[in-house]
């Protein structure tokens, strides 16, 4: 991959030496500033007060060697895992069809770069944006956004993740990650130290005799951290610039196709990146800034020291040029790809069960029945705990209370072992995949059971074609909307009807609007987080959220 092991090693002890002695620096100086306040307020030394004893220096410069080096230690430790909780991201949903082709491109990678472990994760919010996370202990991510997965094609994700994969062959992933951890810290305590500052303003600081001092001290300390924020924000940008065209690099020899990578960077310049995605201090870990700013698309002397992205522009006309053809094609043909679009009429793929045991039970009359399937036996009122069982080809006869399982399904607690029954009609609900996600599927009322940390993967992917009634009922509720007659239409309906018991936990679920931008009724339940649509109201919700986000 042009980047040798030893090389590798080798930038991480030169990264390591820098940033501790940077934090050295930081801390040795801001020792110092500190004895100023000191020698003003407890000896009164007005001149020469910039200049400690050489007693005070030596003091200084220990207190920066252990503050170094705790501050060292507690941004390196568990850096990955922080980043991951900060920008929300979860690990891979092994039976959603999208999460298991990322987690398939990323392990193909990994083959291709040699067998370096990546952990796939993915952020689930709508935006188009990917990062890489890594460490000292050998600890690398790869992530994506859900808007990434549902938004690419297979070539395109391709191409993105070997840019991500580029970040942490070349070792500038562990860079990003470790200097953005080092800020965050910074920030957060100048966050902290600013609340102090502004709430002790008005109490006690200032009514006390020795109130001076400690004024001087915080407005020292915030400047002294808003200095050092900047100078270290300087530090990472002077880094980071070039990493991202190296990356585009490696992308193009993984993958061979810099026409995919053209593309994928087209189709990220021109969606929504996220901006809420990260603080300011992770935008390095992301393949375009999740916030916009004209800073990254220019190409002054300025912008390059100041801005962590080059311009997405310049980077799109270089793979184009490798790909040999120029950006209006590459414009057009992208047009022309996404407009058919295919459609489907239902997305809904049946996942196959894993095969059965089935079961004979002793009737009233003492005659053996079955073969039954184990959910059916519950609907079988004359089977107890006293009835004689036996499975199929086993020739084990025992009470039906001595086996678990059924003991459990008879004393009503099948929903332990996934068999939930619809709110509705009480048909057996199905493991499904709606838009590639499983799901809970009613084959005799069409309503769906969702987890409510899945919706945002449905809404965002666009495999799902809308019948006419769909289309007819979205086209309601917008108009419903528009009115704004929520209040008159919604409280009446609600309070009348029948309210649904939850498949899962049997408490009752609560009937509402899926929220107010989208009219949805819905029913919710609070503890297991987990909705029930009726027939065609999740497509409806769907129709909804794309006629939105169409006119972003
Ligand atoms: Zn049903
Ligand atoms: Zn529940």
């Amino acid at each position: 991959m042009g980047f040798s092991f030893i090389e590798i090693e080798e930038q991480k002890s030169r990264l390591i030496f820098l940033l501790f002695l940077f934090l050295m620096l930081f801390y040795f100086i801001v020792a110092w500033l500190l004895i100023i306040p000191f020698n003003l307020v407890f000896f009164s030394r007005i001149s020469g007060v910039f200049l400690p004893t050489l007693k005070q220096m030596l003091i200084a410069f220990i207190l920066a060697v252990i503050a170094g080096a705790a501050h060292w230690s507690i941004s390196v430790n568990g850096v990955v895992a922080r980043a991951l909780a900060s920008i929300g991201a979860r690990p891979v949903d092994e039976k959603d069809i999208f999460h298991v082709k990322f987690k398939n491109i990323v392990e193909e990678a990994s083959v291709a770069a040699g067998g370096r472990r990546v952990e796939p994760w993915v952020i689930p919010v709508s935006a188009l944006n990917a990062f890489a996370l890594s460490d000292f202990s050998g600890r690398a991510v790869i992530g994506v956004t859900e808007g990434l997965l549902a938004k690419l094609n297979r070539s395109q994700l391709e191409a993105v993740i070997g840019h991500e994969f580029g970040h942490i062959l070349s070792g500038d992933s562990i860079m990003t990650t470790i200097t953005s951890s080092l800020f965050g810290i910074y920030s957060s305590l100048m966050d902290g130290i600013r609340r102090i500052f502004e709430s002790g303003r008005h109490t006690r600081f200032s009514r006390s005799r020795g109130g001076g001092g400690v004024y001087i001290f915080l407005v020292l300390v915030y400047l002294i951290l808003a200095v050092t924020k900047f100078m270290s924000k300087l530090l990472n940008m002077f880094i980071s610039r070039q990493r991202e065209y190296r990356a585009d690099a490696i992308a193009v020899r993984l993958t061979r196709n810099p026409l995919a990578l053209a593309e994928a960077l087209h189709l990220i310049s021109r969606g929504w990146r996220g901006a809420y995605l990260s603080s300011e201090h992770l935008a390095s870990i992301f393949i375009v800034n999740p916030v916009h700013n004209n800073l990254d698309e220019s190409e002054s002397f300025f912008s390059d020291i100041f801005s962590t992205h080059p311009p997405i522009k310049k980077r799109i006309a270089i793979a184009v040029d490798m790909a040999h053809i120029n950006v209006k094609n590459m414009e057009d043909e992208l047009k022309q790809k996404s407009v058919p679009a295919e459609r489907m009429s239902s997305t809904i793929q049946e996942v196959e069960q894993p095969e059965e045991d089935r079961w004979f039970a002793v009737d009233s009359q003492g005659q053996w029945q079955g073969p039954f399937a184990f959910g059916q036996m519950a609907a079988m009122p004359w089977i107890t705990a006293e009835t004689w069982v036996h499975k199929e080809f086993d020739s084990k006869v025992q009470y039906a209370w001595q086996n678990d399982d059924i003991r459990g399904l008879l004393q009503g607690n099948g929903a332990q072992h996934g068999r939930y029954s619809c709110p509705r009609c009480n048909f057996a609900l199905k493991d499904v995949l709606y838009e590639g996600v499983p799901l809970w599927h009613c084959s005799g009322c069409a309503g769906n059971l969702v987890e409510r940390s899945k919706i945002m993967r449905i809404l965002t992917r666009r495999q799902q074609g809308f019948s006419a009634e769909v289309e007819q009922m979205g086209k309601v509720i917008k108009t419903t909307v528009k009115h704004s007659q929520i209040s008159t239409k919604a409280g009446g309906s609600f309070g009348s009807a029948q309210l649904f018991n939850c498949p899962l936990c049997r408490r009752p679920m609560r009937r509402q609007f899926y929220n107010f931008d989208y009219l949805v009724e819905i029913d919710l339940c609070l503890y297991c987080d987990i909705i029930w649509f009726d027939k065609n109201e999740l497509e409806v919700l769907q129709f909804l959220y794309e006629q939105h986000d169409e006119l972003k």
